[in-house]
């Protein structure tokens, strides 16, 4: 990619399909806000049981075309050894640089799969060292506002549900995108550790955190430090 995009909200995956289940919906809103969206897969996703990184290539490519996004780069790091390395947080603190993002998504810390905590020891550290003088990458220093954490498979206590009912078709074909994924026959002898319907599952998920903002689909989020707020009457104020 030659010219990075400015984008509001830069999100990391572990693997293409982890930003489209934790954190579609939101991309696909900040896309139509004309706020900008962007994407890293860290991974290829060479790990998987299923698909290959050519089929994964390509569908996440799709992917980023139904939600909007700005960008989407995949770094080749090792699916299944995903490791928390300086060399891996100084590349994250340039990402953020070179898009200058308000809000940063990745992974929660805790979570069943080790890539994805590795993701978010990485990229929590990677984005606080966007900001540090003293390291030294090709960009300037750059502060986002917050990191966030999307929910994956852990259920969380969230900092914040998001409305994204009116982008949740785009969530939903956004993860449809990745056929080779969710639709395809699994290898034999191969047991899911959870349900083996990604798509009811990111449904249930969806509409589980909708209700508890009274909308009809949520998604969850955890931030990594306190949030300031100057005007608690203008953060609450209604929406529409
Ligand atoms: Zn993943």
């Amino acid at each position: 990619m030659s010219e990075t995009p400015r984008v509001a909200v830069l999100a990391f995956g572990a693997h293409p399909d982890d930003i489209e289940l934790g954190a579609g919906g939101l991309l696909a809103l900040a896309a139509a806000r004309g706020q900008g969206a962007a994407a890293i897969d860290l991974t290829a996703g060479e790990g998987a049981s299923r698909g290959t990184v050519e089929a994964r290539r390509l569908e996440a490519a799709e992917s980023a075309q139904i939600l909007g996004l700005a960008a989407r780069e995949n770094w080749g790091w090792p699916d299944l050894h995903l490791t928390d390395t300086l060399d891996y947080r100084r590349q994250v603190a340039d990402a953020v640089r070179r898009y200058r993002p308000d809000l940063v998504l990745c992974p929660a810390p805790r979570d069943r799969h080790p890539d994805h905590s590795a993701a978010s020891a990485v990229v929590t550290a990677g984005a606080f060292w966007a900001r540090m003088v003293r390291i030294e990458t090709s960009h300037a220093p750059h502060s986002p506002r917050a990191v966030a954490y999307y929910v994956m498979h852990e259920l969380v206590e969230p900092s914040f549900v998001v409305d994204i009912s009116s982008t949740w078709d785009q969530k939903r074909r956004a993860v449809a995108a990745y056929r080779s994924q969710f639709d395809q026959p699994v290898p034999e002898g191969y047991r899911f550790i959870g349900t083996s319907d990604y798509h009811a599952a990111a449904a249930a998920r969806a509409g589980y955190w909708g209700q508890t903002i009274g909308t009809a689909q949520g998604e969850a989020y955890v931030l990594a430090s306190t949030l300031r707020v100057d005007d608690p009457v203008e953060l609450l104020r209604a929406p529409g």
